[in-house]
């Protein structure tokens, strides 16, 4: 298995060089904080929403969809609190005109024998600690200041005292003086609606996709066949303008959502509920091939939650660079949907039959990101092995995931009987699965390529098949067992790899 930052050069390398994910507007030399997924990313990602819509929509009676516009009306982000709250906060620095994130950017005073002989800043990663350290003992040693060094003890800039960030250097120019007192930053990217370009034609680009829900709870109510406990999923794009994308397709401004309110009674167990959804949650990603030891969980500190949240817990797995949320199950009581009632004056309640009682549920968020999920996979299948004594790299994704769910082959290309079998086979494979054909190359180039790109099986039509009647052979890209089965069994065989 490759070393942590190696393995994200090799995703990040096979990402590029097979298609799965570019830099946005790559020929204009990119825009940081935007990917698009080219021909097998975009597979994948399908593949991830597809799934996740069939466990929690299809495959559940409590649960409808829906798919909301993009831009609502400007006074839901009013009402949702987004236009006064859904900031981050901002540190400019004047020189370089660089900008951190207040909590991601951590700085410590370095003290000599009791003397304070300045201040060391760091961005947030894994090695913070060690170049804090590493640079407060160059500033002693250019001091050249006698006596023990105490230990660095790195705080975040939210809790810098005015007179320190003076003193604090930027971490871009490395000297004091530039960095300014965070400020609030919106995230929102804003837009205007229509013509006019004034302040009322102001709206967002939602950033995240769980408003959209809300604000449809009275049409889903009203049209649906919904009883309190129900649940309404939505899987779309959120825009967020991130001060400091980072980490790939894991911090990024434009990203997809798969969101869930599952709307309960305010006299229910909202903690046992919370509970559950956290450990539906849970099984959902080992069910697509995310393993349960590189999960854990943060339950969010009480006094740390929105006034409104009753918990909040986030699932969180260990990325390459750190162990970092992958979703959030957040338990929200009735805010929102209060929120929306008081802004708008509709009624967005319920009236339970059996007591004859209205009232607003409560309600609980499972919330994920689909390219989060998608960097997950990819660190969790990414392998290197040798075959054969032959170096591969190989994606071990789950069958009902992969990009294409086998490739067909025809032993050699200058036989026009295996070509035409093999072509024959693939087309009536394709009416069913995603699958991919190749003849070009010795038959083991062709099954690295395929093993690189994560299909689990890849099917040779050879002489056997022909003269023989012997059926094809199906290679599993993980055992490397190669069984024979008639053209009949592979359908079947790959209906039941795929679907379960
Ligand atoms: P973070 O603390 O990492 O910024 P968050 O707590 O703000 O995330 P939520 O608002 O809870 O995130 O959003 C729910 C989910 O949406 C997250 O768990 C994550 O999977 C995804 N997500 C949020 N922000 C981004 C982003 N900038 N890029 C990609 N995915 C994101």
């Amino acid at each position: 298995m490759a070393e942590a930052s190696t393995l994200m050069e090799s995703i990040l390398n096979l990402c590029k060089r097979r298609g799965f994910v570019f830099p946005s507007s790559d020929i204009y030399g990119g825009l940081n904080g935007f990917f698009d997924y080219g021909p097998l990313g975009v597979e994948l990602k399908n593949n991830i929403k597809q799934a996740w819509w069939q466990d929690f929509v299809h495959r559940r009676d409590d649960i409808v969809g829906l798919d909301s516009s993009i831009i609502h009306h400007p006074t839901t982000w009013k009402a949702s609190g987004h236009v006064e709250n859904f900031t981050d906060p901002l540190v400019d620095c004047k020189e370089s005109k660089m900008r951190y994130r207040a909590d991601q950017l951590f700085f410590a005073p370095v003290r000599v024998a009791g003397e304070t002989i300045g201040y060391v800043s760091v961005l947030e990663d894994e090695a913070m600690q060690a170049k804090a350290d590493e640079a407060a003992n160059d500033m002693k040693r250019k001091l050249a200041k006698q006596g023990v060094l105490e230990p660095i003890v790195l705080r975040d800039f939210t809790e810098a005292k005015p007179e320190e960030i003076e003193m604090i250097p930027s971490p871009a120019t490395g000297k004091p003086g530039s960095l300014t007192p965070p400020r609030s930053f919106n995230m929102m990217f804003q837009t205007h609606v229509g013509a006019m370009q004034d302040a009322s034609a102001v709206a967002y680009l939602r950033p995240e996709t769980a408003q959209g829900i809300f604000i449809n709870f009275k049409n889903v109510v009203d049209t649906g066949r919904v009883k309190v406990p129900f649940g309404i999923a939505q899987i779309g794009k959120a825009f967020r303008n991130e001060i400091n994308p980072r980490n790939f397709i894991f911090r990024s401004r434009e990203f997809e959502q798969m969101e869930i309110e599952y709307f309960i009674s305010p006299e229910a167990d909202w903690s046992a509920a919370h509970q559950e959804w956290i450990e539906r949650c849970l099984a959902w990603f080992e069910s697509i091939g995310i393993p349960r030891a590189k999960l854990s969980l943060y339950a969010h500190p009480k006094e740390k939650l929105a006034h409104y949240s009753k918990g909040t817990t986030d699932i969180m797995f260990e990325f390459p660079f750190g162990v970092q949320e992958l979703q959030g199950v957040a338990a929200r009581g009735d805010f929102d949907l209060t929120q929306h009632s008081n802004v708008s004056g509709q009624k967005l309640d319920w009236f339970e039959e059996a007591t004859k009682q209205r009232f607003i549920p409560h309600v609980i968020e499972p919330s994920v990101g689909v390219d989060r999920v998608f960097l997950a996979l990819l660190a969790t299948a990414y392998h290197e092995d040798e075959v054969e004594g032959e170096k591969r790299s190989v994606l071990r994704l789950p069958p009902r995931i992969a990009p294409f769910k086998a490739a067909v082959f025809p032993l050699l290309k200058n036989k026009p009987e295996l070509v035409a079998r093999a072509k024959a086979l693939h087309q009536r494979l394709q009416r069913r699965f995603n699958v991919f054909y190749d003849e070009a190359g010795a038959i083991g180039r062709r099954y690295r390529r395929q093993d690189e790109i994560g299909t689990p099986y890849g099917i040779t039509i050879d002489f056997d098949t022909l003269e023989k009647d012997a059926g094809v052979t199906v290679r599993n890209r993980d055992t490397l067992e190669q069984v024979r089965m008639t053209e009949d069994e592979v359908v079947s065989f790959l209906d039941q790899k795929v679907h379960g």
